[in-house]
């Protein structure tokens, strides 16, 4: 046949092109899925390379030489191609170098014993050249153990196979059809090594044909797959980046995977420190959070906040979601933590400024009034509102200054909290106007506190900025009621009108409301 004239040179040209596939690959040796191709295309070109030596070649220990040399390409390819089919589908090579050498030790056996067989027959019974259609190789007659070095290396190329079907059954569609490709591609020279015999092909060089399409399919792969291979990375360094703490546990309660800030935040909750969380029991953290616990052990989704142990007001968001919904206990849970500490300061700050007058510290007026309402009135006791206005303090504005002023508001309401810290409520109603209420068990006992209070802030002395030392006087106005459904602004009113009388009737003095708020607000 005129076409077989070139065949030692078709044999070149995929000796050639594999060897450039294999270089170009080379920069893939890091990409996930990727990691031995490379290594796999340039087993291929040695390969093809020695076949065509072989056949090349013009005498007989020339041939047998080039057929020895293509033994060790041979066997690796077979253990490579196990190490690229694993690696594809699980993206990790975790220890597969040191078991892929393991492997390798048998296969360095074989090429040694192929070598030196001349001397010892251990591997071939006979060794003869064969020609078919013109191409001349080596053939020989396999010994027991050679066969069993064969049959241990296809066991890589069967197992190869038997992964990546199983893969398919679990493959994303993504993945899917690049798999089936890939799987097809396989299984030429891996099918070949077995359907040979039955065929009777025995044209030297055709082992080599049989190893290019998986090359081509993975070379292609690296390519067309490189979107697929790169979204997992970036998914994983978007991950490992997040402020908020990932952590997945699985049907088992061990943390399976988690990233740095999961760490970080888990020991902060947990309150202990490890070196790495991953592979530990999840219960560590739940032990000291039971409502959480619940939850968790129930596999069911929820959000909780929680202050972090040893901290000021640092707080973190815990969010439970499942994995698997319907597994119930057996399925894995994902935890994340988000630092809530930020919103919640900025949370505290807005309260504070909406119910907490800025000079004094002292209640708003509003806030006060809430609390009045929803906590002091709804109480069965009898209530007392003192409110009271400061003398003659455009006085003090105008003889020390508005800063003056403001310190001796300052130093006043100090007074009116430690008077009442643990016994009433206190609030800045006005400019130098203030109330204060609190239980009393009649009109006497609130009228007799009214007046130890006055009398109590009229011997206080205020000191200002450059050694000034005043005393200031309230007028004081108070209400008393001891029904639980009366409302703050009848209260309020009755004090008010009682603080009017002390102001015009001379001030410094009490005076009590004269009608009870109830009857008041009834009138209404
Ligand atoms: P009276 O005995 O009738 O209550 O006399 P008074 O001067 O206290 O009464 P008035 O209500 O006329 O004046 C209150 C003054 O309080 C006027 C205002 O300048 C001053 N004032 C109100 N709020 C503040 C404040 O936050 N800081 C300072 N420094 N002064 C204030
Ligand atoms: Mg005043
Ligand atoms: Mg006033």
């Amino acid at each position: 046949m005129p076409w077989m004239q070139g065949y030692p040179y078709y044999l070149i040209m995929g000796s050639v092109l594999s060897l450039y596939m294999g270089v170009n690959s080379y920069r893939h040796r890091n990409t996930p899925g990727r990691r031995y191709l490379w290594i796999l295309m340039l087993l291929v070109s040695v390969i093809f390379a020695a076949t065509a030596g072989e056949i090349l070649s013009q005498s007989f220990q020339a041939k047998l030489w080039w057929r020895n040399l293509q033994q060790a390409p041979l066997f690796l390819s077979t253990i490579f191609i196990y190490a690229f089919v694993k690696e594809y589908i699980t993206r990790s090579s975790d220890g597969l170098n040191r078991r892929l050498a393991f492997f390798c030790i048998p296969v360095a056996v074989y090429v040694l014993l192929i070598f030196t067989d001349s001397w010892h027959h251990l591997m071939r019974t006979g060794v003869g050249m064969n020609t078919v259609a013109g191409v001349s190789g080596i053939e020989v007659h396999p010994t027991v153990l050679n066969m069993t070095l064969i049959a241990y290396d296809q066991l890589f190329g069967v197992y190869a196979v038997f992964l990546l079907t199983v893969s398919l059954l679990n493959a994303s569609k993504h993945y899917f059809k690049w798999n089936v490709l890939m799987l097809l591609s396989l299984l030429v020279p891996i099918g070949s090594i077995f359907l040979l015999p039955l065929l009777k092909i025995t044209l030297p060089g055709f082992i080599a044909f049989t190893y290019l399409p998986p090359v081509i399919v993975g070379y292609f792969s690296i390519f067309r797959n490189s979107e697929l291979s790169l979204y997992p990375r970036a998914k994983k360094q978007i991950i490992e980046n997040m402020k908020d703490g990932i952590v997945l546990t699985d049907g088992h309660n061990i943390i399976i995977d988690i990233n740095e800030a999961g760490e970080r935040m888990l020991s902060a909750l947990a309150e202990r420190t490890e070196k790495s969380w991953l592979g530990k029991n999840i219960f560590l953290l739940l032990e000291r959070y039971g409502e959480v616990a619940v939850y968790y052990y129930r596999r069911m989704e929820h959000k909780f906040e929680m202050d972090v142990p040893g901290t000021d007001g640092a707080c973190y968001g815990l969010s439970l979601i499942e994995t698997e919904s319907g597994h119930g206990a057996a399925a894995g849970m994902l935890i994340v933590f988000s630092d809530l500490s930020e919103k919640k300061r900025y949370e505290r700050e807005l309260l504070y400024q909406a119910t907490v007058d800025d000079l004094t510290g002292l209640y708003n007026r509003r806030h006060f009034m809430r609390l009045i309402e929803n906590y002091a009135l709804q109480d069965e006791a009898g209530i007392a509102l003192l409110l009271f206005d400061i003398d003659d303090f455009k006085l003090i504005n105008d003889t020390y200054g508005h800063v003056a002023g403001d310190q001796a508001l300052v130093d006043f309401s100090h007074k009116i909290l430690r008077l009442y810290e643990n016994r009433g409520i206190a609030g800045r109603v006005g400019g130098e106007e203030f109330a204060v209420c609190f239980f009393a068990d009649s009109e006497g006992a609130a009228l007799k506190e009214a007046e130890k209070f006055r009398s109590e802030m009229s011997r206080h002395t205020v000191r200002l900025d450059g050694g000034h030392r005043i005393r200031l006087t309230v007028s004081v106005g108070i209400a008393f009621t001891e029904e639980s459904g009366a409302t703050f602004e009848a209260l309020y009113r009755e004090a008010d009108e009682a603080l009017y009388i002390s102001k015009t009737g001379g001030k410094n003095r009490v005076t009590l409301g004269r009608q009870p708020a109830l009857l008041e607000a009834r009138k209404l």
